[in-house]
């Protein structure tokens, strides 16, 4: 899903804009490659406006303008004063290095300081962060892991990505990849020495390592574990389709659960979340959260394993909706 991230920036909550005047709302927008996502969110957590466009490519300034002209949209808010603040998130990031975007797959953001551009042209505060981030943070703040103090939030999806919430803020270190789990390798020695493998080890990965974690647990990486037993190349949907199982299916349905559990045990390992909750289009397929707790015993160094695991609440609006939590409930005066 991402290669790097960097925490959230923007005006920080020291901007010297006044958060209390803002209203209520924040705006959330959903930067991907081929669409624009903007929703505006309430503190109750309802969305009151949602609205879907078209990502213009090839010009970093018309995407400005398609940005300010969807919040504009969004918010017509003539009080600078009541204006609702923008978060952001998208697949790349924010260098920590240089405060540029980086690593964006839509490649025109790359080396321009969006944040900065966005809130000048708009008059508002902006915040960008990881999509990964957003999902874990809206999951958080009112989804699946919201009863629970430190939640891990996994993106399986087209890429394997992942942010950490503790007490429904993101966790950012000194290098802001807490959570990012897809290129750590997995440890294939700790697999259970009973469990039938006829797999070849060493994938190959873009990041020029090999058996990455999303190798093996990306759309792709089903499709090739798939095609290992039968030849037969299709995507990850159409094998995990539950109405169509045959043993090949069941069975490399099984290898990913079994690897889930042992790549999810490295992180139960080191800080013990709460709850894992998994999002992206793999984590829907039916049984699989059930199919991982029954094997991660196996893998986690404890006598028991409390965790708990769920799939995302709000599924793939998880993105848009974190991205408006980047503006916690202290700024707007909730
Ligand atoms: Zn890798």
């Amino acid at each position: 899903m991402k290669s790097s991230k960097e925490p959230s920036v923007g005006p920080d909550a020291n901007s010297s804009r006044d958060h209390a005047q803002h209203a209520k709302a924040r705006i959330g927008i959903d930067l991907g490659g081929t669409k624009i996502e903007v929703i505006c969110l309430e503190p109750s957590g309802n969305v009151s406006y949602q609205k879907r466009f078209s990502t213009p490519r090839g010009s970093y300034p018309r995407l400005l303008e398609t940005l300010a002209e969807a919040i504009q949209l969004a918010d017509p808010e003539p009080d600078p004063r009541l204006m609702k603040p923008i978060g952001i998130g998208t697949p790349g990031a924010v260098s920590k290095k240089t405060g540029l975007m980086k690593n964006c797959n839509t490649t025109e953001l790359n080396h321009q300081n969006l944040a900065a551009d966005l809130s000048q042209l708009v008059s508002r505060d902006v915040k960008i962060a990881n999509d990964a981030d957003c999902f874990a943070l809206s999951e958080a703040v009112d989804g699946a892991g919201q009863d629970h103090s430190c939640v891990f939030g996994g993106i399986l999806g087209t890429g394997v990505g992942g942010g950490i919430a503790i007490n429904q803020a993101l966790l950012a270190g000194p290098n802001a990849i807490a959570g990012e789990w897809g290129h750590n390798a997995l440890p294939f020695d700790r697999l259970r020495p009973d469990y039938d493998f006829p797999w070849t080890r060493g994938r190959p990965c873009y990041c020029g390592r090999t058996d990455c974690i999303e190798t093996w647990l990306s759309g792709d990486g089903v499709t090739k574990s798939y095609e290992t037993l039968t030849g037969e190349r299709l995507t990850a949907a159409e094998i995990f389709d539950n109405s169509n199982r045959t043993e090949a299916t069941q069975k490399t349905f099984d290898q990913y659960s079994q690897l889930c559990a042992l790549a999810l045990s490295t992180i139960i390992n080191v800080i013990d979340p709460d709850i894992i909750v998994l999002g992206g289009g793999l984590s829907k397929t039916p049984g699989l959260c059930q199919a991982i707790k029954s094997q991660w015993a196996h893998y986690v160094f404890s006598d028991q394993v409390a965790t708990s695991i769920a799939c995302a609440r709000h599924g793939d609006a998880s993105g848009v909706r974190g991205a408006a939590w980047l503006w916690p409930a202290e700024h707007n005066g909730a």
